[in-house]
């Protein structure tokens, strides 16, 4: 249950004691400080469907004003959770033992752009499609894409570790941060990492990037930019079967193809995209690819015959077609990109889930989860970033149909266990947070689990810091929201997953 008692009835909460409400707002003004019922409402719950009140919001605009509110907060034994974007879907800013959810959303600027070193430092509040946005004129662009990146920020990035299309060649976020600042249990400002190379001793910012808000809230960060790739080409390849498209994705990966983007639609997304917006895909086609090169002319040239030719002999084949101009391009990847906005047309809600397999087990996989939506009643389409391995089936179901949610999410407990069962894991790139502790025993011995335990105690031994997260802690429990956030039909068709 939502824990931390809060007026029904609205107006002020009285849970957090007057003198700390005055302190918090001695520290960050009068605006810097929500504790109304109806504000803390909105703070509840992210993309995930749990819920939990804070005691209160604070919107610092300093890393300052932050390293005092948690000398505060550990005076008087209050959890931290930080909050960007919101969009975490495995429930990281929930805050299961109240305390303040620190929104960042104020701290969105960009420091200092150095285009010779190819860096920027930037606040975590920075939702992560502006960065790119803000140096594409320089020719610059920051790789890790989520398909959340309207909306995520570079905070919740690093602390999840976000993935997207582009990471299947240019890394994960942890391949682009360098330097971080966090503020640590004692309140102090601490750096690890930065802008000069390879700092000597413990790799401190790797271990920090995805420990989802247990080791303490980044303050700033040090990412790196890249030049922009000058020409880009994008292939989609139709397919009659799943076990095809599998087929010519591990033939691209043996041949030595690091595409820009690799990513499949099932033959379930396929019927839903054409049934909303009548894409014009080859009739009949089992799975697609959606293929993107990119690099130097020279290297796009070569590629791209090599990628056509694969695509084309692999058994199975139906149609390669190619995008040349960006107009074409965004064509090709608008619809794969509608792909929650069709879910709205098949159930008014939705589960967006998140595995990870090995290429070659893919078709059986996908084979399970079909069998576990004629199980459990329930329609199931996945759309994958196949060369990374992972997949985001999407549940589709009506809340409003009684008992539907357990079987929501039995279905999910039985497809996480597939992809472990296939060698895989349980998250490719939403990270644990509430959502997938209960599955970390499913692939950590409990030594495994205690020597983690140990890691985020030594930056986080005051214990709160976004407690109840990652690891399983079967007394933070939450609510489970009556109707799930994720309406599919409010979803706009440049939202994708
Ligand atoms: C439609 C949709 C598509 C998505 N697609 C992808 C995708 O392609 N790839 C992917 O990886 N994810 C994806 N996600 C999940 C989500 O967008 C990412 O996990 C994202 O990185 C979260 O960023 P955020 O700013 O919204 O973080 P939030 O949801 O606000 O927070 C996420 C976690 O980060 C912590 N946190 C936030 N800011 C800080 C900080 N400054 N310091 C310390 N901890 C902090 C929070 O406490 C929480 O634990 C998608 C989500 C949606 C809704």
């Amino acid at each position: 249950m939502a824990s931390g008692p809060a007026s029904a009835e609205g107006g002020a909460r009285t849970a957090l004691p007057a003198r700390i409400i005055s302190q918090l707002r001695e520290i960050l003004g009068p605006d810097g400080v929500l504790t109304r019922y109806e504000d803390l409402l909105v703070y509840e719950y992210d993309a995930y469907m749990d819920r939990a009140l804070p005691e209160a919001v604070i919107r610092p605009t300093t890393g300052q004003q932050l390293a005092a509110v948690v000398q505060l907060a550990v005076r008087e034994r209050l959890a931290i959770t930080a909050r960007g974007g919101a969009s975490g879907l495995s429930g990281g800013t929930i805050p299961v033992r109240g305390g303040l959810v620190v929104d960042l959303n104020s701290m969105h600027r960009i420091l200092k752009v150095d285009p010779d070193n190819g860096l920027a430092l930037v606040q975590p509040g920075l939702i992560n499609l502006d960065l790119t946005t803000a140096v594409t004129p320089l020719g610059l662009y920051y790789a890790p894409d989520p398909s959340s990146q309207k909306t995520s920020t570079i905070g919740g990035n690093i602390a999840e570790n976000s993935g997207g299309p582009h990471c299947l060649s240019h890394g994960m976020t942890t391949n682009h941060i360098v330097g971080l600042e966090l503020v640590t249990r004692d309140g102090l400002l601490c750096t690890l990492g930065g802008p000069a190379p390879d700092a000597p001793g413990y790799d401190l910012v790797g271990l920090a990037v995805g420990s989802e808000g247990t080791f303490g809230v980044v303050t700033q960060a040090w990412v790196r930019l890249l030049i922009a790739p000058p020409v880009t080409v994008t292939f989609l390849a139709a397919y009659e079967t799943i076990e095809a498209a599998g087929a010519a994705v591990s033939a691209l990966v043996a041949a030595g193809v690091v595409p820009g983007a690799l990513e499949l639609m099932d033959e379930p997304s396929i019927q839903a995209l054409e049934a909303a917006f009548h894409v014009g895909y080859p009739p009949g086609a089992g799975a697609i690819l959606l293929v993107d090169v990119e690099g130097l002319p020279e290297a796009v040239e070569e590629q791209e015959v090599l990628v056509r030719r694969i695509c084309e002999e692999t058994p199975g084949s139906m149609v390669v077609q190619y995008a040349g101009t960006q107009a074409e391009r965004d064509k090709l990847w608008a619809a794969r990109k509608g792909a929650l906005a069709a879910c709205g047309r098949v159930a008014p809600n939705y589960y967006l889930c998140d595995g990870t397999v090995p290429r070659s087990k893919l078709a059986d996989v996908l084979g399970t989860v079909r069998q576990l939506g004629i199980r459990y009643g329930v329609n199931v389409m996945t759309v994958a970033h196949i060369g990374d391995g992972n997949l985001h089936p999407i549940i589709a179901f009506d809340a409003l149909e009684e008992g539907i949610i357990p079987r929501v999410e039995a279905a999910h407990d039985e497809l996480v266990e597939a992809c472990v069962e296939a060698g895989g894991t349980i998250t490719g790139e939403h990270g644990v947070g509430l959502e997938k502790r209960k599955y970390m025993p499913l692939i950590f011995t409990p030594h495994d689990l205690e020597k983690m335990a140990l890691v985020r105690d030594a930056f986080n031994s005051t214990g709160l810091f976004n407690p109840g997260k990652v690891l399983p802690d079967p007394g933070a429990e939450t609510a489970k929201v009556a109707i799930p956030i994720g309406i599919g039909a409010a979803i706009g068709p440049d939202t994708w997953v």
